[in-house]
């Protein structure tokens, strides 16, 4: 799925840079075969941890960076490809050499002086600087660098990163974080993981937040909220870190919601087993773009107050999405699947519908309703990874297999597929034979699930 014009600048260069006895090839400008995004993230190299140094003003909209990128080399390379939309690149180097910097659309090209050899661990520094931009989605959505009334946000599902750094942007290249962001003092700078130090400058006009993600994350859940928050730091009984960024209008009416966190955390690991982070928490601000909430690693993002379900949701992810990430974004039924019967499940605990319940609610939907659209585990083509039969119909894949393994094989499902897949990645075909492979009495009934629920067309059992 590589493009002719995109293979052909590296060529180009080598050819101009002359580079006598280099064995190796470019990187490529995707990875796999990613039905969707085909040119989303970079082949040849596997980044290891990014250092982002990032100073933003919110009353001059300028963003100035130092991207360190640790990566290490999957075959001999002479190229490699990051993933930049917009932006100016002011240099890069690699090993600490300079690189020659060319750029094509979003794909960002380093050619450092030497071949980096298969295996070489390697140290690539881009130093930008510009008015970060806001992407719009191929469904209409908003990410990337939203401004908001006192600062700005940062979102990536699924492309929305490269707006603020350059990286490897798709979701199979995880990696470990520092982000490191000066903002003026009347504003912070609220991001993933633990926030390791805040310092203000000398004159006090300038504060440095240093935050360090310390398990491995894929770029679509980094998240950067600049503006005013109260923020809270506090624990859960189990000791876990919790810290909350609230917009200050949302304070009061977020309290209610955000004292369930260490519950809902509570009752999420005994569903789910251990929490796979080392902090928790939640970033409520008044967006005014996006409108949508996301489950950014560590603490999700909401656009205001939101309501349980949605809590419950964005938190389910941390198991499912941020420590089990999709391959590619055809798999986006396992984030979205999950997250909505955990939803479901906290219903039946706590009082209100059944699971059941809740399914056969959607199962009366008529054929024609927008449920039955496509089969989750295939949408379309880009614009529908995040629709409705992604999310409903994937819960209701989830339901039928607890239906044909039982309770208990579910329950073991539920906390035995995040903790075998920890902080790493997977796939709809890895899903499957995982839960036939558990449940090898159930393989003829499960094949059936997939094939109606999972794969087939249309409503199930209606034709
Ligand atoms: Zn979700």
């Amino acid at each position: 799925m590589r493009t002719y014009r995109r293979l052909v600048i590296p060529l180009v260069l080598a050819a101009l840079v002359g580079c006598g006895g280099v064995q190796g090839e470019p990187g490529g400008s995707g990875v796999r075969d990613d039905p969707y995004f085909p040119r989303l993230g970079n082949s040849g190299y596997d980044v290891t941890h990014y250092a982002l140094d990032l100073g933003y003003d919110p009353a001059t909209h300028e963003l100035t960076g130092t991207a360190v990128i640790t990566a290490r080399a999957r075959k001999d390379l002479s190229a490699f490809d990051l993933d930049l939309k917009g932006l100016t690149v002011r240099g890069a180097t690699v090993d600490g050499q300079r690189a020659v910097v060319s750029r094509t659309g979003t794909e960002l090209t380093l050619r450092p002086r030497d071949e980096l050899p298969r295996g070489h661990t390697f140290r690539a520094t881009v130093r930008y600087d510009g008015a970060p931009v806001t992407i719009t989605d191929p469904d209409g959505s908003e990410e990337g660098w939203l401004r908001t009334a006192d600062g700005a946000l940062a979102l990536g599902e699924p492309t929305g990163s490269m707006a603020w750094f350059p990286g490897n942007h798709h979701p199979s290249d995880k990696a470990t974080y520092d982000i490191t962001v000066t903002v003026p003092t009347d504003v912070q700078a609220v991001s993933n993981g633990e926030l390791r130090s805040r310092k203000e400058s000398a004159d006090g006009r300038r504060t440095t937040y240093a935050w360090h993600v310390a398990q491995p994350m894929a770029s679509y859940v980094a998240t950067l909220a600049v503006g005013r928050f109260t923020v809270r730091e506090s624990r859960t009984p189990d000791g876990l870190p919790v810290l909350t960024a609230v917009d200050p209008a949302e304070q009061r009416a977020s309290a209610k919601v955000l004292d369930r966190l260490p519950e809902v955390l509570a009752w999420e690991t005994r569903k789910f087993g251990p929490y796979p982070f080392s902090s928790t928490g939640a970033i409520i601000d008044r967006d005014g773009d996006a409108g949508y909430a996301l489950e950014t690693q560590n603490r999700p993002v909401f656009p205001g107050t939101p309501g349980l379900g949605t809590f419950v949701h964005e938190l389910a992810h941390q198991w499912y999405g941020d420590s089990v990430t999709p391959r590619t974004w055809q798999d986006m039924w396992l984030n979205e699947g999950f997250a909505t019967y955990g939803e479901w499940l906290w219903e039946e605990d706590h009082g209100g519908d059944t699971a059941q319940r809740i399914f056969d609610d959607r199962y009366a939907l008529p054929s024609s309703d927008p449920l039955w659209a496509f089969p989750p585990a295939r949408p379309p083509d880009a614009a529908h990874i995040s629709a409705l039969p992604v999310y409903d119909r994937g819960a209701m894949v989830l339901h039928k297999v607890r239906e044909t393994i039982g309770d208990r094989a579910f329950w073991r499902l539920l906390r035995s597929w995040p903790a075998d897949h920890r902080h790493g990645n997977a796939d709809t075909a890895e899903f499957t034979s995982y839960v036939e492979r558990e449940n090898p009495g159930e393989k003829e009934a499960l094949a059936g699930v997939w094939k109606d629920w999972l794969h087939g067309s249309g409503k199930p059992g209606s034709a």
